[in-house]
């Protein structure tokens, strides 16, 4: 991409390192690609322990190892954790959060058993409504776990959750466009705050969001609601969130 190519978004907060092994780039490769493409910050977010070919919870308590700042990029210390059942538990919990900055919610198979429509999205707002922790909710369109959009939209807004448009699951045909066309419309309606993500487990596409673009345009999704377009607004946010200074 060249210089004049400007990203839509700032900040991607859903990317996975080769911590977990079916993800094959390191951190530095991460940071490089993050500031070669133009992006300002991304949260690293490999999977919490529940999810197999996850890294040892040891993984996240070390992430203060990692500099703040890579070359000019900010890496949040982030997780994407897994919503356990309809209760809405969460596999992160008390002082493995300790030093985790950011926190993507959802459901995986083999974790998360799938339910009907009403069970599934029940799961999602207890997870909200139990853990402050979680900052988004991460893929909520995939066709395995079907849910209400409106009822989530709402939910997150009410919960100060953002909803996520999530690249990869449109790319490689997990969320159906009918699904992300609905939960825009959805968060169009009540105003709620969502995040454009790659959820990468590549450095190379980082901050590419090309298919998720498609998407917005078609629903005129007022920008405004775009979070993550704008990196200063994302680290004000988790700066207030955590009391450090980013
Ligand atoms: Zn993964
Ligand atoms: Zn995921």
């Amino acid at each position: 991409m060249n210089n004049s190519d400007k990203l839509f978004i700032e900040a991607d907060m859903h990317c996975h390192s080769l911590a977990s092994s079916h993800a094959y780039s390191t951190v530095n490769e991460m940071a490089a690609a993050a500031k070669e493409a133009g992006l300002k910050a991304f949260a690293l977010t490999d999977h919490a322990p529940a999810m197999p070919d996850s890294p040892h919870i040891w993984h996240f308590n070390n992430l203060p190892v990692i500099p703040q700042q890579i070359d000019g990029v900010t890496v949040l210390r982030g997780v994407e954790a897994n919503i356990m059942n309809f209760d809405g538990e969460i596999d992160m919990k008390g002082s493995d959060l300790d030093d985790i900055q950011w926190v993507v919610a959802s459901c995986h198979l083999p974790v998360m058993k799938v339910g009907s429509r009403e069970e599934n999205t029940a799961a999602y707002i207890n997870a909200m409504k139990n853990n402050p922790s979680i900052d988004v909710i991460g893929h909520c369109t995939t066709m395995r776990y079907p849910v209400d959009f409106e009822k989530i939209a709402k939910a997150c807004r009410e919960y100060g959750v953002f909803a996520e448009l999530n690249e990869s699951s449109v790319q490689f045909k997990r969320s159906p466009e009918e699904n992300c066309i609905e939960l825009l419309n959805a968060c169009k309606k009540y105003e709620t705050n969502i995040l454009v993500d790659t959820d990468c487990h590549y450095a190379g596409i980082i901050g590419r969001t090309d298919y998720a673009q498609k998407i917005i345009e078609a629903v005129d999704f007022p920008e405004k609601l775009i979070f993550n377009k704008n990196a200063e607004k994302v680290l004000e946010y988790v700066s207030k969130k955590h009391n450090i200074n980013l």
